[in-house]
């Protein structure tokens, strides 16, 4: 059953189909082959067993009554001599016809000598009375007539044709046991072909759905690898390699879908510009890989900082951070950029190249505000970069911020930290 495995699934569902439907033929033809036989069967049961007895009755009984009682009558003067002409003229056809029909039915060899023999006597019988028709036609007295004589000749036809009813009716009894077990036969066939044509079906049908089910878990198997590569490629699509902060590509995604959410829900929304000071001095100083380390340091001080679900940091480029807080206010979200900046300074990264610190320092542009329909698209962008500007200016290490998120020139509520 390898075969079945190398299949596709709609493959093996058609290959099943196929199967079934070869099955449902060859159940058919073999069914139809059949009631055919046992048709004919039944046909030469009727036709050769009962029709041939019905066809030897109806002679015995013309000879009964449409001869015997005939003369009978005629001699005691109960029909006149015209109706007995008629009467057995019309006894004799039938008897002809009906032993016509008899004759033509198929007969076995050994039969013939009997039904020749029959012939012989019943054509003597009706010559014997087409005598004495013609006698009462040349008009000769009925009352003379020999009854005796009469009976006898009808009693030896009788006895003739008894023997052959006699014999078929045997002939019946013999057919019908044969046709009987003919019919269990073709039922034992019959149903052996059904029982086997269902069972191979079954044993198929169990290989074929057994190899869908492997398929299936295969499947079921491979798309949670998937998704599990899916979600990893995702992240990897949305992280920053060196820092492991979320990346430019992430921010656009969340920044517009936390604008979005603030100005439904009227809630507060603080964007950071961040940074580091004298950066290029740093790599001029201890090289671009020490650079590369401080970057890792940096980013580890936001995280150990930004711990809530709502808090979102992003390394925007180079040496620029970007970060997004949702429901935090005005109060908070300086208190916030000062620690940002003090929690470095507190890490101690050597920076001998730096002006204002013999640490590592940084600065921060904040833009904050309570969202409301007004508020554009990238106006706390800007805004955050103009902050960041201005800290800069203001002697870096430190962090200016602004509520006024108007197009406007932008009041600047400076809180530098020292
Ligand atoms: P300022 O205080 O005015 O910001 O001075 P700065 O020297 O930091 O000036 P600026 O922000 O323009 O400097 C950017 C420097 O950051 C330039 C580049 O040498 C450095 N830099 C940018 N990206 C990376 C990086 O991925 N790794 C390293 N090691 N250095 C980087
Ligand atoms: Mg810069
Ligand atoms: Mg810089």
């Amino acid at each position: 059953m390898n075969f079945i495995e190398t299949l596709k699934l709609k493959n093996k569902l058609f290959f099943i189909f196929i199967i079934i439907t070869l099955g449902l033929i060859i159940v058919g033809v073999m069914g139809a082959i059949n009631l055919n036989s046992m048709k004919k069967n039944l046909d030469s049961l009727y036709f050769g067993s009962l029709m041939p007895v019905v066809e030897l009755n109806k002679i015995a009984q013309t000879y009964h009554l449409g001869v015997a009682n005939t003369f009978y009558k005629a001699k005691n003067a109960q029909i006149t001599p015209y109706e007995v002409k008629s009467q057995i003229k019309t006894a004799i056809e039938t008897i002809e016809r009906e032993w016509k029909n008899y004759e033509s039915r198929f007969k076995r060899d050994y039969e013939l000598e009997y039904v020749e023999y029959a012939a012989a006597e019943i054509k003597d019988a009706n010559y014997y009375f087409y005598r004495i028709y013609e006698a009462v036609e040349q008009g000769s007295d009925i009352k003379k007539l020999l009854m005796g004589n009469i009976e006898k000749k009808v009693a030896h036809v009788h006895k003739v044709i008894n023997k052959l009813i006699t014999y078929e009716i045997e002939v019946a009894k013999q057919e019908r046991k044969n046709f009987l077990a003919l019919y269990d036969a073709i039922l034992v066939k019959v149903g052996s072909i059904l029982v086997m044509v269902i069972l191979g079906v079954m044993l198929i049908s169990f290989y074929v759905f057994k190899s869908i089910q492997s398929d299936q878990s295969a499947l079921e198997v491979a798309t949670k690898k998937l998704k599990v590569a899916n979600k990893k490629l995702e992240n990897a699509s949305y992280t920053d390699s060196l820092t492991g902060l979320h990346n430019r590509r992430y921010f656009n995604l969340v920044y517009d879908r936390e604008i979005k959410r603030a100005k439904r829900n009227n809630s507060n929304i603080t964007f950071m510009m961040l940074d580091i000071d004298y950066f290029k001095q740093y790599n001029d100083t201890y090289g671009h890989i020490e650079g590369d380390f401080a970057l890792k340091s940096v980013a580890k001080v936001f995280k150990d900082l930004l711990k809530r679900p709502s808090d979102f940091v992003f390394r925007l480029g180079g040496e620029e951070f970007g970060i997004l807080l949702t429901e935090v206010d005005e109060q908070n979200s300086a208190i916030i950029a000062k620690n940002i900046c003090d929690a470095l300074k507190a890490r101690e990264i050597k920076h001998e190249g730096s002006k204002i610190n013999e640490f590592l320092t940084l600065s921060i542009g904040v833009a904050c505000c309570v969202a409301d329909e007004a508020l554009g698209d990238e106006i706390l962008i800007s805004k955050a970069d103009e902050m960041l500007y201005k800290a800069k200016e203001n002697g870096r290490d430190g962090y200016a911020m602004t509520t006024d998120i108007s197009v406007a020139t932008p009041h600047i509520a400076e809180k530098a930290s020292a």
